[in-house]
């Protein structure tokens, strides 16, 4: 979608922190981190959020599961622990409307809520 920001970035016309890419996924660092690891896995076909991607095209769900699998195993966070975090809509603070995976860790996490 060409006004908008994530895929912008996949195409490389914004600059990004790549951490990890694969023929259908891609994932940066967030440039505002919430924790010592702070990256967003995003498919790189544009859906608009989680649920317009769980009705439209079910199976990028796993192809983005599946590159944080890779990518948290290759950084040994899947014996550690990690979070992984999608907002959709208002209420939860969605700001970019190209569906995105926050994945969270580095060090002891909060709980989540307010
Ligand atoms: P949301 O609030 O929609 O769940 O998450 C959007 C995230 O994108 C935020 O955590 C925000 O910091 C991050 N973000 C917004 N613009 C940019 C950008 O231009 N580059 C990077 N790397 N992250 C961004
Ligand atoms: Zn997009």
């Amino acid at each position: 979608m060409s006004d908008c920001l994530f895929c912008k970035i996949i195409k490389g016309e914004i600059p990004s922190e790549k951490v990890y890419s694969d023929e259908l996924v891609y994932a940066f660092k967030d440039i505002h981190p919430m924790a010592k690891i702070h990256n967003l896995f995003i498919h790189k076909q544009h859906s608009h959020d989680i649920n317009a991607m769980t009705k439209d095209s079910p199976d990028q769900i796993s192809d983005v599961y599946k590159a944080i699998l890779k990518w948290t195993q290759d950084e040994q966070l899947d014996s550690t622990g990690f979070r992984v975090v999608t907002n959709c809509g208002a209420d939860a603070g969605q700001t970019v409307f190209h569906t995105h995976f926050h994945v969270l860790g580095g060090e002891k996490l909060g709980r989540f809520g307010k």
